[in-house]
This record gives C-alpha cells, sequence and structure tokens, in this order.
C-alpha cells in the first residue's frame, strides 16, 4: 500500500513542491525526474524529497507527531528526505510496544529469535546496494565503504543469532552439601539503542542483535542526519517476521533522544556518540538507576618505531586518520613517530595524503567524500584554526581542496611537530587531520600515547615482536593494533574507557551487557534452620 500527493513545503531552502510518498512496505513510487536505480525502483533527483516521516511502532508504520525535518545530502547539499522527530508520545508508544511484546519475546527458544535474526542478515545482504546508497545519500562515506560495513554487520548479527541459544548459566558449588545453586542469564527488558550519524546500521549492528538474541525488545533511534537506513532496516523487519513490538524504530534529535534515555519503562540504554552527549544520558539514566552502555569518542595514537616496516606502516597511518574522512570513533588521529623515521614519514605520510581521490561518494573510484554536515565541518575547521594558533605546523592541507569550496569537502589535512599540549593532540576532531608528533624511548612513546582523556584505540608498528608486546601492555586503549589499523571482527570485543566510554560491543562480551545474572537455591535437605541467622 503506498499513496503519493503533492504538496507546497515552506523550509529552511526555498518553498518547493516535493513527493511526499508514504508506504507500508517497500517504497517504489517517485515523482520529478526520477531514474531507473539499479533496483529497478524509482529514484528521485532534483529538489525531490523523500518521504521518511513515520516510525515503526509494534510492527505498524505510524506518522511521528513531533514536527519534520530534512535529511541533507552533504554531496549534493540538497535534502533529499524529510522525517518527523518523535515527541515524548511517540516514544512512549514506542517503548510500550516493546514492553507489551517482552514477555512472549524473552520466552521464544534462543533457537527461533536466531532463525529470525539470521533472516534479517540474509535480507540486509539482499538488499545491501540499496541500504548502501542510502546511507551514503545521509552521511557522504564512499559506498564502497559503506557497502562493506553492512556486510560486515550482516556478519556481526550472524555471531549473535549463534550465542542466542548458549547463553548457559552456571552451578556453584557451594560450602552446604545441601544446597544446588545455580545461575540463568536473563534478558534485561526493553533495550534504547541510539546511533551516531558516521555508520547507522553497522553501529546498530553492534546493539540490536546482541539485544534480541539474549531475549530483550528494543526501541531505536537513529542520528537525525542518518534515519533513512534504519527506516530501511524496519522495511526488512516486518519482511523477516519478527513479532510485533519486538523491534520499534523511531527518529528525531536531542529531545527524542532525551525522552527516550529519561523513560522509566526503559531496561538499558546502548549509546554511540559523543561524550558530551553521553553525559546528559548518564544522568537522565541516573534517575532510574537504568545501565549503560557507551561507545565514545577517541583521539588514539598509532606508534611507527623506528623498526616499522614503512611500506606497510604508512598506509596504515593514512587510511587510518583518511579513511570515512576520518569521522570513525578509532581514527588514528595521532601519529607518534620515532625521531629517527619523523622527517621521512611526515613527508610520506603528506605525500599520500594529497595523492587521497576526493570526490563523488557514489563513485567506486573516490577515496574520501565530504563531510557528513555543514555544522560538522565548522567544528573541523574550527580545530584546524585552533592547531594553527597553538602553533602545529600546517604541511597539507587545512581548508577545501582547489575547485572545491563552498562544498563540505576538507582536504586530507596533516599538521606536525604537534606537541602534547595543544588542542590538536588532545581534542577529538572526528575529521580528516592528522596531528603528528615525535618521541624518542618507548616510554615517552607511551606516555605521549596515554596522555588524553580518551581511552577507545591504539596502534603499532614494529618489527620487534617483544617490543610491540611490550608496549601494547601499557597502552591504556580498548583496543590495541599491532602492525594492523581498524581491522575489526564480530568475535572481538570492542569498546573503551575514560571519556571513549564504558562497556563492550561484539564478541561474547557484547551479548552480556545485555543480560542480567539470577541466582537460584535450592535447599534439599529436610532439617529445620534457624531462620534468625544468616543461612550458609
Ligand atoms: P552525538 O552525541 O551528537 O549524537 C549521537 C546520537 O545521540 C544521535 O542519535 C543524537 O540524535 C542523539 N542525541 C543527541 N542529544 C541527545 C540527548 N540529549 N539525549 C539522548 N540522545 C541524544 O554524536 P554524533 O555527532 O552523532 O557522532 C559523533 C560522535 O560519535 C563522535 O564523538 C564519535 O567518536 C562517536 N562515535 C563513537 C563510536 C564508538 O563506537 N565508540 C562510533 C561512532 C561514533
Amino acid at each position: 500500500m503506498a499513496w503519493l500527493a503533492l504538496e507546497r513545503l515552506d523550509g529552511p531552502a526555498s518553498p518547493r513542491l516535493r513527493a511526499r510518498r508514504f508506504a507500508a512496505g517497500r517504497l517504489t513510487f517517485g515523482w520529478s525526474d526520477c531514474t531507473t536505480s539499479r533496483q529497478g525502483s524509482l529514484r528521485l533527483e532534483g529538489t525531490a524529497v523523500e518521504d521518511y516521516t513515520r516510525h515503526l511502532v509494534g510492527n505498524e508504520w505510524v506518522r511521528g507527531s513531533g514536527g519534520e525535518y530534512e535529511s541533507i545530502n552533504p554531496f549534493t547539499r540538497s535534502a533529499w528526505a524529510v522525517h518527523t522527530h518523535a515527541s515524548e508520545a511517540d516514544v512512549s508508544r514506542a517503548v510500550a510496544a516493546a514492553r507489551s511484546a517482552f514477555p512472549a519475546w524473552r520466552q521464544t527458544s534462543g533457537y527461533d529469535r536466531a532463525r529470525l535474526i539470521l533472516r534479517l542478515a540474509d535480507l540486509m545482504e539482499r538488499d545491501i546496494d540499496r541500504l548502501a546508497e542510502l546511507e551514503t545519500r545521509d552521511n557522504g562515506k564512499i559506498v564502497r565503504e559503506n557497502k562493506n560495513q553492512i556486510a560486515f554487520a550482516a556478519r556481526i548479527y550472524r555471531f549473535f543469532a549463534g550465542l542466542a541459544d548458549k547463553l548457559n548459566g552456571e552451578t556453584k558449588p557451594l560450602d552446604n552439601y545441601d544446597t544446588v545453586d545455580y545461575t540463568v542469564r536473563e534478558p534485561l527488558g526493553v533495550c534504547a539503542l541510539i546511533t551516531a550519524w558516521n555508520s547507522p546500521l553497522q553501529l546498530l549492528a553492534n546493539k540490536l542483535p546482541p539485544a534480541l538474541a539474549a531475549g530483550n525488545t528494543a526501541v531505536i533511534k537513529p542520528s537525525e542526519f542518518t534515519g533513512v537506513s534504519t527506516l530501511a532496516l524496519g522495511e526488512l523487519i516486518l519482511e523477516a517476521g519478527f513479532p510485533p513490538g519486538v523491534i520499534n524504530v523511531i527518529t528525531g534529535a536531542a529531545g527524542a533522544g532525551a525522552a527516550l534515555t529519561s523513560h522509566p519503562d526503559i531496561d538499558k540504554i546502548s549509546f554511540t556518540g559523543g561524550v558530551e552527549t553521553a553525559r546528559l544520558i548518564a544522568a537522565n539514566a541516573a534517575a532510574h538507576m537504568t545501565p549503560a552502555t557507551y561507545e565514545l569518542g577517541g583521539k588514539s595514537a598509532n606508534i611507527i618505531f623506528p623498526d616499522a616496516d614503512l611500506d606497510r606502516a604508512i598506509p596504515g597511518a593514512v587510511a587510518g586518520i583518511f579513511a570515512a574522512a576520518g569521522q570513525t570513533c578509532v581514527a588514528g588521529s595521532r601519529l607518534l613517530v620515532h625521531a629517527d623515521r619523523y622527517d621521512e614519514v611526515v613527508e610520506a605520510v603528506a605525500k599520500r595524503a594529497q595523492l587521497v581521490r576526493l570526490g563523488d561518494p557514489m563513485d567506486p573510484q573516490t577515496q574520501m567524500g565530504p563531510l557528513a554536515h555543514s555544522g560538522h565541518l565548522t567544528r573541523v575547521q574550527r580545530a584546524i584554526a585552533a592547531a594553527l594558533e597553538d602553533g602545529a605546523r600546517l604541511v597539507t592541507g587545512g581548508t577545501a581542496p582547489p575547485g572545491l569550496h563552498d562544498t563540505l569537502f576538507m582536504a586530507p589535512t596533516v599538521f606536525a611537530d604537534v606537541t602534547s599540549d595543544m588542542r590538536l593532540a588532545q581534542q577529538e576532531v572526528f575529521g580528516p587531520v592528522l596531528a603528528v608528533q615525535q618521541f624518542r624511548t618507548d616510554s615517552e612513546a607511551i606516555e605521549i600515547a596515554n596522555g588524553t582523556g580518551y581511552a577507545l584505540a591504539s596502534g603499532l608498528w614494529s618489527s620487534d615482536i617483544t617490543r610491540a608486546h611490550r608496549v601494547a601492555k601499557e597502552l591504556r586503549a580498548g583496543t590495541c593494533w599491532i602492525n594492523t589499523y581498524r581491522t575489526s571482527a564480530a568475535q572481538a570485543p570492542f569498546g573503551g574507557f575514560r571519556n571513549s566510554g564504558y562497556g563492550r560491543e561484539r564478541g561474547t562480551d557484547g551479548i552480556l551487557e545485555y543480560t542480567t545474572t539470577k541466582n537460584t537455591m535450592i535447599d534439599l535437605s529436610t532439617a529445620v534452620r534457624d531462620p534468625f541467622v544468616l543461612g550458609r
């Protein structure tokens, strides 16, 4: 079922006609300058805006009531999708749907939960081109990377599906022979899952499948900049056949997120985003003692020792910061280089940075797209200005690339001679800006690497196995890569500490975050015990 209507709109841009589309199933209708997409459906170009003013609640598509907002394609800089903010009432309806679905879902066998999760993974893979294209239109990341991330997301769904029927408890041998004791891992209840704009479906894959596999139900809120792919996932959730209310999707910005995370009927929050937002959520969560996992930012150090294989370390350092235009939480944004190789590395990294191919993120040849939104570009520009003010040496970049002024592009930027007291060495930029620092000894490298408020990821390049392990032991970060960078696996736990957050995603640790332990004791004896003293 679908309807199509025309409406005059006075948005932040000039008034324009746009095609309004609302469909319970897959969207297949369009209007205006339509071109045939690879999926064979109609694609809207020009000023047409696709209607995504819907939330998935209890397996029904319902219109949000909190007012409309547009999603801007950062490459074309025009609005291409419209959403609605979830009002407090919308949030409460979604939470109520998840709550009513919880008792039956909790009692569904792990095997049956896994079948649905696996089906969803299959559907994501079937629609991978469409999902990747939607994400690229929303966040401007190259479509190759988005496709790769969605393939990884499907892999994570399968990993957690495999754990759904393996959440074993333990039996405990107590001091008292007559008492039998066992534990069970129980689901927590309704989970609020909130994602950032850089990788919506991949970030969600770290949250949704472990929550479901453990027997929880969910309300998902993607970033206001990138809501479309999560709504498209909603279509696949319906197709997969999840029972009503098990997975709900709402859209909106801070207001919707705050209403969700302060809702008294939320049993678990899993958040990916910035530390300032996390502090607000933690304050809200405190009111109801809601447990939470926070996946936040980083200022990760990538260390090149004098014995490193530079043929591998330099591409690793370049991709570590410029992949996804630096908009990854694990970006190796600080490159620490031993004094003996410093000049050589700075020169090589700058040369490679200048060769990064910027352009249309839909073009398979492009290596770096624009930044995700104009507010973010301003933030990156401010960080560059602060670095210059603090005395860092600009080696390359620092502005929009030639011919790309008045766009959201930022040239790959390298600053050398950065010192730990500079803002560029301490504050997350979340953009294509590399800070190169020099060190002379292993202990100095460790001290610099550990010298920020973040502790998410770290990397080191060395051909000395002893040095590599010795240094890795001292690096304060949730992940340490040796002779690689930005490698991820469904089985490997991921997360940080300090201002990078707490809790772990992926791996077996990732599913335990969505469970609580219940202990059960059974007295097998017939003896009457003294009830006024502690039984043991
Ligand atoms: P953000 O904190 O601005 O927004 C993240 C999400 O929180 C969005 O969905 C947003 O709508 C929501 N939100 C905003 N205000 C809220 C509030 N008061 N209450 C509840 N929810 C609220 O972050 P962003 O700009 O979308 O993402 C960039 C940040 O995310 C960077 O710091 C980056 O390092 C971090 N990040 C971390 C990881 C990780 O896994 N560690 C991954 C990706 C991004």
